[in-house]
């Protein structure tokens, strides 16, 4: 089954009740645009008034912990922002992974957290400059997915539903620059050739793999015409309506 292209804002940390107009907006636009499914992960303090006004976009969050509860100070676990709305949540985001040392043991362990509570995971990967420089992106990129995605029986269930997977080159990310087409397709077949191995031809040929870096409405048509680019990740493209909107109509 081919499914529809899949266009995520991120908000990162940026936004407070003010927003919730851009939401709304988004929201609206969403509804004219069914062929593209629509999403937002904004701030966690805005999941749930997001969500009680959404008719066409899921919202989900931009991480949780790996534990179920307790003594966590700051933490969110994935059943809270489950009940909170969140249909998904955003993992090992390199913003992540580097900030807060998170390693693909964890983000894997957050992974099953996320299936257990019943929300969609968007696993992120990507390689910095030097690692692209030195010629081993693509071993980087498949060894961590490798180490932070989780087992076809740790899914339990339909795994290109419950997947998704989002190349962003750490050197794309809020500089202004993409990536060539020629190194998301390459990325991208390496990609889903590790998801076949993973999890099979059906589920992992199914299983969308977005690109995420600088994606803009004007680069956005090139992108989504690349093969294998089942979406886009969208960080500062996605705060704003019309920027944002322009993306998932490119799609
Ligand atoms: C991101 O951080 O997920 C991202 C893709 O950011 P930007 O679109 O701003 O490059």
């Amino acid at each position: 089954m081919t499914r529809r292209p899949y266009i995520v804002g991120n908000w990162k940390m940026h936004g407070t009740r003010a927003m919730l107009s851009e939401a709304r907006a988004i929201d609206r636009a969403a509804q004219r645009h069914m062929k593209v499914e629509v999403a937002l992960a904004p701030p966690f303090t805005l999941i749930h008034p997001i969500h009680r006004e959404a008719e066409q976009i899921s919202v989900g969050a931009q991480d949780c912990h790996h534990a179920e509860g307790g003594a966590h100070t700051g933490d969110i676990s994935a059943a809270m922002v489950a009940d909170a709305g969140a249909k998904f949540v955003i993992l090992g985001h390199s913003e992540r992974r580097e900030a807060h040392g998170e390693s693909d043991s964890l983000v894997r362990a957050k992974a099953g957290a996320a299936l257990a509570a019943g929300l969609r995971i968007i696993m992120c990967c990507g390689e910095s400059a030097k690692t692209r420089d030195s010629g081993r992106a693509v071993a980087f990129v498949k060894k961590q997915l490798k180490g932070s995605l989780p087992s076809a029986e740790e899914v339990n269930g339909d795994i290109a539903e419950r997947i998704t997977v989002a190349y962003e080159p750490i050197w794309a990310i809020g500089t202004g620059t993409a990536a060539t087409v020629e190194d998301i397709a390459q990325m991208h077949a390496e990609i889903r050739g590790l998801l076949v191995e993973l999890y099979g031809e059906e589920q992992g040929g199914a299983v969308r793999i977005l690109y995420g870096g600088s994606v803009k409405p004007d680069n956005a048509a090139e992108i989504f015409a690349v093969p294998d680019v089942g979406g886009a990740l969208v960080g500062g493209a996605s705060l704003t309506a019309d920027s944002f909107m322009g993306i998932a109509l490119a799609a």
